[in-house]
């Protein structure tokens, strides 16, 4: 039998791609049931967008949000709430603006998803993890375990590596690569860093609100990010490590601005404070940025400096050392978490041989991606569920 449309992979993008397919469609899934990495979205219970102008999302895709670009805005995050809202779904927003079904449950969102593969005519085949494609006489010849399957058009929605139990563990990568596909190393995501000689364990459960943090290599500093930062027993974790992991590598450096403000005015606020009155301590001066106590006390105590010194007996080699430990506060990577623990992957098929327009191979016509499979991977908040969503509607429509 020869389809229309093979769609390879039963997750969020190959879902939503046949779900605006109107062509004879088989879906071929690894597992013996679809979705079940957007089950465990959002610890199940979906965060599948965010609020806000589609403009907003693309700064939140690291360095190739200018490919994504289309695909948002061809099928916008408004898009994706009136599809879900219009199918009965009802929608909560978190403080954050985060979106996810009111009922708390991912399985209401897949349940839209297959029902409307259903409708379409749409053949699953599940517990069918795809071997090999191979392309002649104008039809892709896809090998399953269990037999043979041809189409005129294929749509690779493999997901990355992250949480591989799901089904997702890189075989996209494998299938594009026999097309002639450049495949960006695959790294973890969306994950916390374990640090090297961690002397924060007591601070576990504790966070900062909005931290800068700073990434150096080689001594170099070579970005910044703000977010809210976790300690954890082995190391550093919350939206702002999350979100930045994609950048973060063994043996980088992440210092932290635990104050909020610049060494230039922690400086000057702290000689004014020592003019205004130098009998008053250091554990006074520094209430000022509202930081968990038990932080305090375990930087003074880094620096053998005592809660109770007076700021006016504080030198400047001192004070120097005070700025370093509440301004750039350094943590030096020991790992990134695995794939078993990281919620994306950055790096697969690289979206140069990809067209951001139609999700189109540039080399096999006829041949699309869609999701994380591509090097394309985004921030918490629901950016990628609706990075899969609209790039999956984009290579159905194309
Ligand atoms: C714990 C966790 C929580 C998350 N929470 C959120 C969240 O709240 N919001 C958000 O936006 N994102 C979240 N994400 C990320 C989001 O789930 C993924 O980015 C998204 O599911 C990617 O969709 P996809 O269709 O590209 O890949 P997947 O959802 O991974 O789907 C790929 C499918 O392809 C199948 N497959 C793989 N290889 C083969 C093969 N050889 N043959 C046949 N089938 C195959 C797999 O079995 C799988 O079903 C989370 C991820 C994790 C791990």
């Amino acid at each position: 039998m020869i389809f229309e449309q093979i769609i390879i992979g039963g997750g969020a993008a190959g879902l939503f791609a046949g779900a605006h397919s109107a062509c004879k469609t088989l879906i071929l899934e690894k597992r013996s049931t679809p979705g079940n990495k957007l089950l465990i979205a959002g610890q199940g219970r979906c965060n599948f967008t965010h609020v806000g102008r589609i403009s907003d999302f693309f700064i939140h895709y690291g360095d190739n949000a200018n490919f994504i670009k289309h695909a948002l805005k061809k099928f916008t995050n408004n898009d994706v709430i009136e599809y879900f809202a219009s199918r009965g779904l009802e929608i909560t927003e978190d403080k954050n603006g985060k979106l996810f079904p009111q009922s708390g449950k991912s399985s209401d969102i897949l349940q839209i998803l297959v029902n409307q593969c259903k409708k379409n005519s749409h053949h699953f085949q599940l517990n069918e993890p795809v071997n090999n494609i191979t392309f002649s006489k104008g039809l892709f010849h896809v090998n399953s375990v269990k037999q043979q399957y041809l189409s005129k058009k294929l749509i690779i929605a493999t997901g990355g590596m992250s949480y591989p139990a799901t089904g997702s563990s890189g075989d996209g990568y494998t299938f594009a690569k026999a097309f002639g596909h450049q495949i960006v190393p695959p790294k973890p995501s969306l994950t916390p860093v374990f640090v090297k000689n961690y002397a924060f364990q007591e601070l576990a459960g504790n966070s900062l609100k909005d931290c800068e943090v700073s990434l150096y290599r080689d001594n170099k500093k070579s970005r910044n990010h703000s977010g809210d930062i976790g300690f954890t027993h082995k190391g550093l974790s919350g939206p702002g490590i999350i979100d930045f992991s994609r950048f973060i590598q063994a043996n980088d450096v992440l210092k932290l601005n635990v104050c909020g403000i610049s060494m230039e005015e922690f400086n000057q606020r702290f000689l004014e404070a020592v003019k205004d009155n130098g009998k008053s301590t250091i554990q006074i001066f520094l209430k000022q940025f509202d930081l968990p106590k038990s932080l305090i006390q375990l930087l003074l105590a880094q620096i053998n400096v005592e809660p109770a010194e007076k700021i006016g007996n504080i030198n400047k080699e001192l004070r120097k050392k005070v700025i370093d430990q509440f301004c750039e506060l350094p943590f030096e990577v020991e790992r990134i978490g695995g794939f078993n623990i990281a919620m994306a992957t950055t790096g697969g098929v690289s979206i140069d041989e990809v067209s951001p327009k139609t999700m189109e191979s540039k080399l096999q016509p006829g041949l699309f991606f869609a999701g994380e499979v591509l090097d394309i991977d985004g921030d918490t908040g629901g950016y990628n569920l609706q990075a899969a969503f609209s790039m999956g509607y984009v290579a159905a429509i194309s």
